[in-house]
């Protein structure tokens, strides 16, 4: 009940198990690399533990409320709550991918930027007192907040902006790239690129929420980048190995005890980005 404990989604693979295989070395406490599959998951534990390394399991499909709410349940339970969470999961279309836009942009919204909400809904009232969260986004999301029409991108950047109203405005998309209306509504033609503009924007909302609600408890939390990283997403192309992508969330997600920032921000290459 009384150790810390740190938890990753995503955690099969790419950033998120370089990720974990960090926390695994750095951090004091129990790691628990979580994957949608299990066998995905457990395969993965397996490989860390002939590493020499020891992370636990957990089932968690950011995109199966059931899911969230059974891990959530199980780490109140279990440890009394979470002091680190890494919300790494997520899903891009590739280039080439023909699928249509309006599913594209459902899609891809639904798992990068509304279930990765569901997340922090449920997990964010268990983060203990010093806990630090760190929601994986992009610096696609910082490119298409530019390429956004001038309305849209003064609402991201507001200091008045409501989850609400953050909600709402990413309904707007996915309502608009069904209709073939995108664009006419001010947005660049990104599934991607929109659904990390809004976690990054969700990201600075909570963070304010938090500093207000539980102004004692210095939780930070941020968005951050990795970079281009050599992944089954990013590609063999990319400029970093999976251990590079970790470094910046893994520094987000090890900020010494009694840190005051960086939170609520956007970071990258462990610098503060500007919105
Ligand atoms: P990968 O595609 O290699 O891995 C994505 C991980 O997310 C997999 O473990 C996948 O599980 C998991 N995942 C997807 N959907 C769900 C879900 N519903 N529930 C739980 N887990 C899920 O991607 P990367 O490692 O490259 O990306 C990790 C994060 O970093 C993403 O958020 C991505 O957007 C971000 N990022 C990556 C960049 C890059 O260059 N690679 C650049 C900028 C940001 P499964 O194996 O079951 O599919």
């Amino acid at each position: 009940m009384s150790s810390r404990v740190a938890v990753v989604t995503g955690g099969n693979k790419g950033i998120g198990l370089a990720i974990v295989r960090a926390l695994c070395k750095q951090f004091e406490g129990d790691v628990y690399l979580t994957a949608r599959d299990v066998d995905r998951g457990q395969a993965a534990v397996e490989s860390l533990a002939s590493e020499g390394l020891k992370a636990s399991f957990h089932q968690l499909d950011i995109n199966d409320l059931n899911s969230i709410t059974a891990a959530a349940a199980f780490f109140k339970e279990k440890h009394g709550g979470v002091d680190v969470l890494v919300n790494n999961a997520g899903i891009a279309f590739g280039m080439a991918d023909t699928t249509p836009f309006a599913v594209q942009a459902e899609v891809t919204l639904k798992t990068n930027f509304f279930a990765t909400r569901d997340m922090l809904t449920h997990f964010l009232p268990l983060i203990k007192a010093g806990g630090r969260v760190v929601n994986m986004s992009s610096f696609v999301g910082s490119q298409t907040l530019k390429q956004c029409r001038p309305e849209l991108q003064q609402r991201f950047r507001s200091d008045d902006i409501t989850e609400d109203e953050l909600v709402g405005l990413m309904q707007r998309f996915v309502d608009e790239a069904k209709r073939g209306e995108h664009k006419k509504g001010g947005w660049p033609d990104t599934a991607y690129g929109v659904s990390k503009t809004g976690l990054t924007t969700l990201s600075i909302i909570l963070a304010r929420r938090l500093s207000k609600e539980r102004p004692n408890d210095g939780i930070l939390l941020n968005a951050c980048c990795p970079g281009w990283v050599q992944t089954d997403m990013g590609g063999k192309r990319a400029e970093k190995s999976p251990e590079e992508g970790a470094v910046t969330p893994v520094y987000l997600a090890l900020l010494p005890p009694g840190a005051t920032e960086p939170h609520g921000k956007f970071v990258s290459d462990k610098e503060v980005q500007p919105w």
